[in-house]
């Protein structure tokens, strides 16, 4: 009764409770196969943690940053953005900012609160991140979702985009590669999506870009702003260290996007968080980003020989029609709809909490249901884990796939 109307129709962290259930029976001595993360398990670089321990002995890691962030920083992180992206070097140098947040969660959240008035639309492109539509939400917004299936390794239709435009229509979020599916979309595919843009000069492109260092498939991803760099002016990228540094729980985001959306998330941010936190800010300052190249190497190439394992454990078992190739991030997405198993359930509804909670009951399984990521009977898995446990688990799922 207390609690405002706005809070009481977010809905909770699926995640956070699945992981909650996992401890539990991992408590109770069961083994638990925890495929449900969604981060790497490995530290950050011995080279950016030696810089982290440097700072700690300056004052100024410890006070206030300016509440953008700190200049230094936002310069370079932009100059990286422009090499990285082969853009022209002065792209970014008049009407353009840099914001730093706490992680790109907030970066989005700031970004959704600068663009959308209550009633305005938003493109979702499904299977989506799950908090996309909560965020907004809580900025009065509505989700307005265009959905892709396993046929088409979750890549969405352009046509299907022109179909949902309406007045209302603010902006869309893009996210590749994309969590859940583990895919980045093709240079086709965006230079389509940059004639798209072209066709309806109003909306906004938030393009989530955390898992664009994450990609163990060629080609890597490109983005319809390398095509067509006029579409700058409209798009606020966003990234981070989370996943590009394995540094999840340090909580640092950026965005980068036309001067006046920069100030209005700055207006945000200063009356609500303040700035990023001053230590890794400093210490990212002070790292040379080039180490970036090879840390990541080991980790693409363990999450491809998951990625292998599973295609080989769907193929032998008759599911072949339920893999695609995933190719960044680290996740993959479960269509079980079409297996044998799915005989048990109604067709017309929802299962994926119900399977959720029998693979982990049953097969010490934890996934998350693809409800929350707009794709019905569905469950994400993430591809991280050591290889035996592992293939342990995709034996563990093909057979309870595959059982009537
Ligand atoms: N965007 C996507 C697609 C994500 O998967 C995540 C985290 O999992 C984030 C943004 C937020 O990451 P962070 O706030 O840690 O930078």
């Amino acid at each position: 009764m207390l609690l405002s109307s706005r809070v009481k129709g977010l809905s909770d962290s699926i995640t956070m409770k699945l992981n909650e259930r996992a401890l539990g029976l991992t408590d109770e001595g069961k083994v638990i196969y925890n495929l449900s993360g969604g981060q790497l398990p490995i530290k950050p670089l011995p080279e950016f943690v030696e810089k982290i321990h440097h700072q700690l002995n300056f004052l100024k890691s410890y006070q206030y940053s300016p509440v953008a962030g700190f200049s230094n920083l936002r310069k370079k992180l932009t100059r990286h953005m422009v090499e990285v992206r082969h853009l022209p070097s002065d792209i970014f140098e008049n009407d353009f900012d840099c914001i730093i947040s706490n992680g790109s969660k907030h970066s989005i959240y700031n970004a959704l609160g600068a663009l959308i008035d209550p009633g305005d639309e938003v493109i979702l492109l499904a299977p989506y991140w799950v908090s996309y539509p909560e965020m907004i939400k809580f900025w009065g917004g509505t989700s307005n979702v265009v959905r892709s299936n396993v046929f088409d390794a979750f890549v969405p239709a352009i046509e299907d985009m022109r179909k949902a435009m309406s007045p209302r229509t603010k902006a869309i979020i893009l996210n590749s590669p994309n969590n859940p599916a583990g895919v980045h979309y093709s240079e086709a595919w965006m230079r389509e999506f940059a004639i798209f843009l072209k066709e309806n000069p109003d909306l906004i492109v938030i393009s989530d870009e955390v898992y664009s260092d994450i990609t163990y498939f060629d080609p890597k991803p490109s983005y319809f702003y390398q095509f067509d760099h006029t579409l700058l002016e409209r798009t606020i990228i966003v990234h981070a260290i989370s996943k590009t540094l394995a540094s999840t729980g340090l909580r640092l985001g950026y965005s980068i996007a036309p001067s006046a959306i920069i100030s209005a998330m700055g207006k945000i941010q200063g009356q609500t968080t303040s700035g990023p936190n001053s230590l890794i800010q400093r210490a990212l300052m002070d790292f040379d980003l080039k180490f970036l190249d090879t840390f990541l190497e080991p980790v693409k190439f363990h999450v491809r020989q998951n990625a292998a394992t599973l295609r080989e454990k769907f193929r032998k078992a008759n599911l072949g029609h339920c893999w695609y190739q995933s190719t960044s991030a680290f996740y993959f997405m479960i269509d079980f709809s079409r297996t044998p198993m799915f005989s048990r359930f109604e067709s017309d509804k929802d299962h994926s909490y119900t399977v959720a909670d029998e693979l982990l009951q049953n097969e010490g399984i934890t996934v998350v249901p693809g409800t929350d990521f707009g794709l019905p009977n569905s469950a994400r898995i993430a591809l991280v884990i050591e290889e035996v446990p592992f293939q342990e688990a995709i034996s563990k799922i093909v057979r309870y796939l595959n059982h009537v």
